[in-house]
């Protein structure tokens, strides 16, 4: 198996090394396009095609283009703040401050405590730790659901922590030595995944437990031959209102019914990488976790509880 971290990483060629997962060549590949807030935000570019890589071996998807670290800071930064809503909306006009707002209420939800308690029980998890971090979790609402001696949050881009939590803002910084760490909404959007679960596996205490949760999206692809999809994708890059409109109906079809229309398209947006419960055991696996349960939670998320047990594959 190829080595979890290649010394070199090309955010551009993702796949250069095979499944980010499980390592599999076993790649299936579609034509996908870049949507043009991310361009617009991240590298000031324009929208433009990109492949969605599907391992048939784990079942993950991920876009072969990623993001490089100068181009996460700039996407990143006031991250979902009033300016991001608007931004967004004129690229996405179905994203509204409506559903910008149902996205906030959801991520402080009350139900997203109950059921990272259910998760970590399913898991056997402690049921009191002495450490525990919140990697990536803006204020750290979710830290509410552990019961712990010490309770930190990490997050980049800022985001103020709730009063009299420990926080963090630069990675540098982090101290080691965690009991528990949680990873709740992020690894869809990491361009290189097993690069980040070494960095957490190297901020636990040995028989540390890690917490991760994604969102569970699949989908069926689109109808329609590979060449014909590219063709009318490569014309739609040329027509703004008319790209939008497409956005938007291939986009309504993937939530409502699981499915692509016919020569519709998945855009790229800042979730880069969909899990499956293979996909994420495996990686998780390896980059030296033994995972204790692993599926989806009683809110419809897919999630991992899994344990630190050696130092990761290299
Ligand atoms: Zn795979």
């Amino acid at each position: 198996m190829a080595p979890a971290t290649p010394e070199a990483f090309d955010h551009r060629r993702r796949s250069a090394a095979g499944c980010l997962c499980c390592a599999s060549r076993n790649l299936r590949r579609e034509v996908q396009i870049v949507s043009g807030f991310l361009a617009a935000r991240a590298w000031s570019g324009k929208p433009e095609l990109t492949q969605l890589v599907h391992c048939e071996n784990c079942g993950l998807r991920f876009f072969e283009r990623g993001l490089d670290d100068d181009e996460v800071a700039r996407y990143y930064r006031g991250y979902r703040d009033p300016a991001y809503q608007r931004e967004r909306q004129a690229w996405e006009p179905f994203y509204t401050s409506a559903r910008h707002a149902a996205t906030l209420a959801w991520s402080d939800s009350p139900a997203r405590l109950d059921n990272l308690r259910h998760s970590l029980a399913r898991a056997k998890a402690s049921a009191h730790v002495g450490a525990v971090l919140d990697h990536g979790g803006g204020h750290g609402h979710m830290l509410a659901a552990i019961d712990a001696d010490r309770k930190a949050v990490y997050d980049p881009s800022g985001s103020p922590p709730a009063m009299g939590r420990e926080s963090y803002s630069r990675e540098c910084d982090l101290p080691g030595g965690w009991h528990m760490v949680l990873s709740c909404q992020v690894l869809e959007h990491i361009s290189f995944p097993s690069r980040y679960l070494e960095r957490i596996h190297g901020l636990l205490a040995d028989d540390g437990w890690l917490y991760v949760e994604v969102p569970n999206e699949q989908w069926r692809p689109a109808p329609g031959g590979e060449r014909s999809r590219k063709f009318l994708l490569r014309t739609l890059l040329h027509w703004r209102p008319l790209l939008m409109a497409a956005d938007a109906i291939s986009t309504a079809c993937r939530i409502k019914f699981g499915r692509l229309p016919p020569l519709g398209f998945v855009a790229m947006r800042e979730h880069i990488n969909y899990f499956t419960a293979e996909s994420l055991s495996a990686l998780l696996v390896r980059n030296g976790f033994k995972v204790e349960a692993c599926g989806i939670d009683n809110g419809g998320q897919l999630f991992a509880v899994a344990r630190k047990f050696a130092t990761a594959e290299a």
